[in-house]
């Protein structure tokens, strides 16, 4: 179930601006196709994690939602640097721990506060960086926005009023992964890199740097890969250390692309590959769900699930294997599992249900095969959470509820007189749970996604 756009676009403060646009945009490797896309304006909510560390957030982003499809489910943030009048005289922390930087950039080693936004470089004509790279991301936007990606932009034009903080929290919560642009200020032409994150333990174990740094260099790789193909020239390996206020801030996949530097050729065909090599570097990196680890408990059957159709990702690089199920979407699970098949119940006795809903079919299909009942003569309450009792008692119901005589009950916290007691035994008995541990079940603690594609997989 794709919910993260509809969930995102409703937690930030957005209007609808403009119901439908079309974007025909001409660039010179060629002509990008014509597309439709709906566009909302975001603004920084003060609810949001880290936004209390931002010091200019008057500004609006935009988010722009492309009806290109196939989608490819990800939002990406594209960031073009610089831009705030008036930034580089306003400083904000450099980590929300408030500890000090641990390695120099355009603020020294062991400052804690730096600048809210920098003015940048100026290109060896003059042309300020801000200038070039919001071509760059306005470029990169109509090539993203035509593969099926949306597209959060910082800013379309000379100034935005949001700071380093504002635009990594913005991105945090309505983007799946964060690109800032940048040309860095040295003039030998060196090439494209991506600031990784120093190897400094102190660093590392800060979070949210210590939950995303290794995504921020999986991005950070691709896009570099991507780049190189392109034609673009990378500067040594791709990566240097340095220590960001953004970096310090992003929850998501994020990285700070310097696309060269002062003495770089920015021509629009230039530009124009830069944009090729990005989109090729995100197509790879939406290849695969970041939160699902090979070599984890739930890897196999969330690969089963998705290749049978039976669930895809929160998006293309999040499956969220820790968030609860809901009864409604168990239940779809366990429909889908079984082939989707029509139900034949003329009648739809609950008023929380309608033939609107993604669950209608799966929810008539479990009622009348027994699998579940409403949760009252009217309700099946659709968005209520399943607890772990409850999905193994609907696959056990899905398969026959067959008997498991003579199975020893290993869990203290399943007794005979409970209504999964035999759905538990069967369970175990086929090998589909372990309980949570050797003497518990846990029967009424909440079913993950991880849980209940694994319990799936293991009763097929
Ligand atoms: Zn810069």
């Amino acid at each position: 179930m794709k919910m993260k756009k509809n969930r995102n676009i409703l937690k930030g403060k957005m209007t609808l601006m403009l119901a439908l646009l079309v974007a025909l945009g001409m660039t010179g490797l060629g002509t990008v196709p014509a597309f439709a896309y709906d566009t909302w304006a975001v603004t920084l909510d003060p609810g949001w994690q880290y936004a209390g560390f931002s010091k200019i957030h008057s500004g609006t982003a935009v988010v722009y939602y492309t009806n290109v499809t196939p989608k490819k489910g990800l939002t990406v943030c594209i960031n073009a640097g610089h831009g705030t009048q008036g930034g580089a005289s306003v400083k904000t922390l450099c980590h929300p721990d408030g500890s000090p930087k641990v390695t120099g950039g355009s603020t020294a080693a062991g400052a804690t506060y730096a600048t809210a936004v920098a003015y940048g470089t100026t290109m060896l004509d003059g042309t300020t960086e801000a200038a070039v790279v919001l071509k760059e991301a306005l470029t990169l936007k109509n090539v993203l926005l035509a593969r099926g990606y949306d597209v959060l932009m910082i800013r379309e034009t000379g100034d935005v009023q949001l700071d380093n903080v504002a635009r990594t929290v913005i991105a945090n919560n309505v983007a799946d992964c964060h690109i800032s642009l940048h040309y860095d200020s040295t003039t030998s032409n060196k090439g494209a890199f991506y600031c990784s994150v120093p190897n400094v333990a102190s660093y590392r174990a800060m979070q949210p740097v210590a939950s995303q740094w290794q995504n921020h260099h999986y991005l950070g790789n691709c896009l570099i890969t991507g780049l190189q193909n392109a034609g673009v020239k990378i500067n040594g390996g791709g990566s240097v250390p340095l220590d960001l206020t953004q970096t310090s801030y992003s929850t998501i996949p994020s990285v700070d692309l310097e696309l060269g530097d002062r003495a770089s050729d920015y021509s629009q065909a230039s530009l124009d590959r830069v944009a090729q090599g990005i989109a090729n570097g995100l197509d790879n990196f939406s290849k695969a769900f970041l939160d699902v680890p090979s070599g984890s408990y739930f890897s196999e059957s969330v690969q089963w699930a998705v290749a049978q159709k039976i669930t895809s990702g929160y998006s293309a690089i999040r499956f969220g294997p820790d968030i609860s199920c809901s009864r409604a979407q168990m239940v779809t699970f366990l429909w889908r599992a079984a082939g989707s098949p029509a139900a034949t119940a003329a009648v739809n006795p609950f008023t929380d249900v309608n033939s609107g809903d993604y669950f209608y079919q799966a929810v008539l299909w479990a009622v009348q095969k027994g699998i579940t009942a409403g949760t009252s003569e009217t309700t099946f309450s659709p968005n209520d959470i399943v607890d772990r009792g409850q999905v193994v008692t609907f696959l056990w119901r899905s398969v026959g509820s067959q008997a498991v005589e003579g199975t020893p009950n290993p869990f203290g916290d399943v007794t005979a007189g409970d209504y999964f007691n035999q759905a538990v035994l069967w369970a175990v008995n086929k090998g589909i749970t372990q309980g949570t541990s050797e003497t518990t079940f846990s029967p009424a603690d909440p079913c993950t996604r991880a849980q209940a594609v694994t319990f799936l997989y293991r009763s097929r």
